[in-house]
């Protein structure tokens, strides 16, 4: 990526009323652009973030041997009456519209409903289950209070998965298998010390549900977490009752913020009675289907990182999910320098290694200020200086001072082979 053809450009200031860290650092550096409250747009490199951290997510949802879908935004109002979650009183975040004939319509703020329905096509013996399936989609809420970037939302991206069990055991098993793969990823994007498998209120059968939170100043929640056993419960379940039924003690609980970052939740049976999902056993009966849904909050979860890995410069994203793993400087426009520095871009980009490459004619401050506000994990400098010296100044993100190296050491680092 040339960053002279690249459509990306660093913004002196955010705007006035953005009061959040993350989308301020986000719009500075042209990851996103806010279009309203609650609503972003993302631009080629934050395109990228999102795009490596749904990488990462669809690789253990597959894992999972979940199936990869994507569903309507559009809802019809009758599936969500069947189970009492139509109206405002009882879901507060609707976006509502209607059709030009006036039949209602909802824009999906989750999925619960019409994949059940939709799969009471598909599912009809004990043969057709377990059956899993997941998608990445825009969801619509409306919410009341839209100051977190994008960490909250009017239009967000949720990976939701949705799986459909025979019995109570095996949605248990699948259940117990998504709470690994969840740890994995939060482990994979770098927030593994700080997310806590968090108690909630709401499951069927164990009455609780379960949240992945990610210790943070900017979180909007308030949990509680016994660091050693690296469990939280959030503030429904903080009461003597059920923190007796978990073996957690109270003064063995720290009050912290968190952000909520997942979400996975048990509905039993429950759904499927409401909605007349149904399947046949081997002896021929007729049974309800098992219900669990997982949620994982995609562009909230590319705020939070943004948010944890940053300093006063910038951002500082983790390897695993950059948008380029070198930031090339190249400072000067002598023949001698361009071929250095194309050279390197050619063999890194032949290695596989996604390299931005500032190929602008700019101040050599304006260069460096971006490669730090943009937060590459490394950054390559070209100049009459290493040209002559056949050398390439190099540096992490984080490092106070480079260095300077021979290209087959700075092609280990960067690609692990020389
Ligand atoms: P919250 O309590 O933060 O409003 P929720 O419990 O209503 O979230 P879920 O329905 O559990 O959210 O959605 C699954 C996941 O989607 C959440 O764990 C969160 O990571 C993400 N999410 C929910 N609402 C938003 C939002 N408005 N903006 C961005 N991500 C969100
Ligand atoms: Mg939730």
């Amino acid at each position: 990526m040339r960053l002279s053809q690249l459509f990306t450009k660093t913004v002196k200031d955010a705007p006035a009323e953005e009061t959040a860290r993350s989308a301020q650092l986000l719009i500075r550096a042209g990851y996103i652009h806010k279009e309203m409250a609650g609503a972003y747009d993302y631009l080629p490199l934050g395109l990228l973030v999102l795009e490596n951290i749904k990488a990462i997510v669809r690789t253990e949802m597959n894992k999972l041997g979940a199936n990869e879908i994507l569903m309507t935004s559009l809802q019809s109002e009758e599936l969500w009456r069947q189970t009492d979650r139509w109206d405002d009183q009882k879901v507060d975040v609707w976006f509502k519209s209607a059709l030009k004939n006036g039949t209602p319509v909802g824009f999906g703020w989750s999925h619960e409903e019409p994949i059940a329905v939709m799969m009471k096509n598909y599912i009809s013996s004990y043969r057709d289950l377990p059956m899993a399936l997941y998608q990445f989609q825009t969801k619509l809420r409306n919410e009341l209070r839209a100051k977190s970037g994008i960490m909250r939302g009017r239009e967000f991206l949720m990976k939701d998965l949705y799986a459909f069990s025979s019995t109570p055991e095996e949605l248990q098993t699948f259940y117990d298998k998504v709470s690994d793969a969840y740890l994995r990823v939060f482990t994979k994007v770098g927030l593994g010390d700080d997310t806590y498998l968090t108690y909630a209120s709401g499951g069927a059968f164990t009455q609780f549900s379960h949240e992945f939170q990610t210790v943070t100043a900017v979180g909007e929640d308030t949990i509680y977490v016994n660091r050693a056993r690296k469990l939280g419960v959030n503030r429904e379940v903080y009461t003597d009752e059920a923190l007796t039924q978990l073996g957690l003690k109270r003064e063995e609980l720290e009050e912290v913020r968190a952000a909520e970052v997942g979400n996975i939740f048990n509905f039993g049976t429950t759904k499927s009675e409401q909605l007349g999902v149904y399947y046949t056993d081997q002896s021929g009966q007729q049974k309800p289907v098992y219900l669990s849904s997982y949620g994982i909050g995609i562009s909230r979860l590319m705020g939070v990182i943004a948010e944890h890995y940053a300093d006063a410069k910038g951002l500082v994203w983790p390897e695993a999910v950059a948008p380029a793993q070198v930031y090339l400087v190249r400072l000067g426009t002598q023949s001698e320098v361009i071929n250095q520095a194309d050279s390197l871009y050619h063999d890194l980009t032949q290695l596989g290694v996604p390299v931005l490459y500032d190929d602008r004619d700019a101040r050599p401050g304006e260069k460096f200020a971006d490669a730090d506000l943009l937060g590459i994990p490394h950054r390559v400098v070209v100049s009459d200086k290493t040209a002559a010296a056949g050398t390439y100044e190099w540096k992490q993100r984080t490092a106070e001072k480079s260095e300077l190296i021979h290209k087959n050491k700075l092609l280990k680092i960067l690609a692990g082979s020389d």
